[in-house]
């Protein structure tokens, strides 16, 4: 049996948070009680967004069993208790390649193999499984793009097709729309939601609620007008104001009474119940925390919120834990190489160095981490930022020279960072690094285990690199502790310096499993040892 469906289009312009409008809908639906998941649809023709650059598609977020996925699922997982898998993304690329292979095969039986209805019915069989498979009440579709594009109109047709199949009470539209603000007319404008309301019924879906984003609330004449214009109900027009904190989303929605109308048009009925504990936790200690600390994240795509976002996101989460503010100074690894920015570093009460590729800005990622490492700040390395870590550990106090990771430098005369061998014959980029979920034991008497109070934990990957062994003693005799590795391949998965404040560093990302009122542990000791650290000065 295939679960209830909410169908997510955008409308107007992108960027409109479809993503957390779906994800807090998954919140709202949860508080009454209901199982729900999400399925993303990405309208490219890339197969999973793996091997795109975070200034095409902002961070990729992994899922436990390793898939590479939108990061729009990493708004659902933070809000929600879904469990996201690899099949929650499809992608137009996905969904060629799997109707290419059948056609290889002979499957389509001597026919003409065409969009609709073979892409389609490929489309429609994804949704269904992961429906059918995660065995929910409701299931969320969000469709990427905004409507009118050509990419996206297959994926439009499959959901007409499948509202047509499921009925009325089983499937609905939401659509998320954009009400410009006209400030020379004083109003907002209801022409640009109308026509794409207008272009979706071209092809056939009635959108049963507009969420209407504005930068002002909308008047009772506005929302008659809209209902009247896009043939929906009056209540059905929600208002999507700007909000100043995206945890505040739900609780908006709420108040809007989107829950009880979606629960209405689905024939659902549940018990109305207030998210308080969203609301008293997590949203007062964003809005008013005791207490402040800075933190520098040192990257390469700095400019872009989107590129680090469940980075930024457990750096609040950490905050929230310690009823703190975390403001985030972003650094730019390369002015760290050319000598600026010190000041900033130096001055923040701790700093992180995120994940990443290639070698642009590596030795600013280097000279911030002795910075840190000298001057006593807290560190917390992640990803690639362990692989720094060790790499300045290895120049600058075990005085290997040449120490450097063959990703940088094929020929590093002490390549501390390096491949595995199985690494080494790999040809294809997609897909092909050491992802998702593995174990990891921790050792007692460390910082991570003080952190997770626990030695046998499990986290998510998404690097080629490792720690290379043959350099484990020498670490060890100037003072580096490896306090955490996969004991099944003999992985180093986590580093910590001894006469240190708090310097941990991790080859996973913890940050993909971090969530608003469950802080990841070390995200939340990172901020305590910083919040230490802002005091001790
Ligand atoms: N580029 C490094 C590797 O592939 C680190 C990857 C990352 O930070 N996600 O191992």
């Amino acid at each position: 049996m295939i679960s209830k469906c909410i169908f997510i289009t955008g409308g107007v312009v992108s960027s409109l948070g479809k993503g957390l409008a779906a994800a807090s809908i998954g919140k709202l639906l949860e508080a009454r009680g209901l199982q729900t998941t999400i399925i993303k649809c990405d309208p490219y023709l890339n197969v999973d967004p793996g091997t795109m650059n975070p200034f095409q598609h902002g961070e990729v977020y992994v899922t436990d069993d390793g898939a590479e996925t939108d990061l729009d699922l990493g708004h659902y997982e933070r809000f929600t208790n879904a469990h996201i898998s690899k099949d929650s993304n499809i992608t137009t690329g996905k969904i060629y390649y799997n109707v290419i292979a059948k056609e290889r095969r002979g499957d389509y039986l001597g026919k003409t193999v065409q969009i609709i209805p073979h892409i389609t019915d490929e489309i429609k069989r994804s949704i269904k499984k992961v429906s059918r498979e995660k065995r929910v009440d409701v299931t969320i579709v969000e469709i990427g793009g905004t409507v009118g594009d050509i990419e996206s109109l297959p994926f439009l047709e499959a959901i007409r097709q499948l509202r047509w199949e499921m009925g009325d009470s089983n499937a609905i539209n939401i659509h998320v729309t954009l009400l410009p603000y006209i400030r020379a007319a004083g109003e907002h404008k209801t022409k640009p939601t109308q026509h794409s309301v207008g272009r979706l019924r071209e092809i056939g879906i009635s959108p049963e609620i507009l969420l209407c984003r504005t930068e002002r609330k909308i008047t009772k004449e506005q929302r008659e007008k809209i209902a009247l214009f896009c043939n929906v109900e009056k209540e059905a027009v929600i208002e999507a104001a700007d909000a100043r904190h995206i945890y505040e989303v739900p609780l908006m929605l709420k108040k809007e009474g989107l829950d009880e109308l979606i629960l209405r048009k689905l024939d659902i009925r549940r018990a109305d119940k207030p998210l308080k504990e969203w609301s008293d936790f997590v949203l007062e200690r964003v809005k008013f925390p005791k207490n402040e600390v800075t933190v520098a994240v040192v990257g390469k795509y700095i400019q872009l919120p989107d590129a680090y976002k469940s980075i930024y996101e457990a750096l609040v989460h950490g905050g929230i834990a310690n009823d703190t503010r975390v403001n985030i100074v972003k650094i730019d690894s390369e002015s760290i190489e050319k000598g600026k920015k010190l000041k900033q570093l130096q001055g923040a009460d701790g700093i992180l160095i995120p994940g990443g590729f290639g070698d642009r800005g590596i030795e600013g990622k280097i000279k911030a981490v002795r910075v840190a490492r000298e001057q006593g700040i807290p560190y917390f390395g992640i990803c690639l930022g362990m692989q720094i870590a060790c790499i300045e550990f290895a120049r600058n106090v075990c005085g290997l020279k040449g120490a450097n990771s063959t990703e940088f430098n094929k020929k590093a005369k002490e390549p501390v960072i390096s491949l595995l061998e199985e690494q080494k014959s790999v040809k294809d980029l997609g897909a092909t690094m050491r992802l998702g979920a593995y174990p990891c034991h921790l050792s007692k008497k460390t910082l991570s285990y003080k952190a997770y109070k626990k030695d046998n934990i499990s986290e998510r990957h998404r690097h080629r690199y490792e720690f290379n062994n043959k350099y484990k003693s020498r670490f060890t005799k100037n003072g580096m502790l490896f306090a955490g590795k996969n004991t099944q391949h003999g992985l180093v998965e986590v580093v910590e310096l001894k006469d240190h404040p708090w310097f941990v560093a991790c080859q996973y990302h913890p940050e993909f499993k971090s969530k608003p009122d469950n802080a990841h542990p070390l995200f939340r000791e990172f901020i305590a040892a910083a919040l230490r650290n802002q005091k001790a000065e």
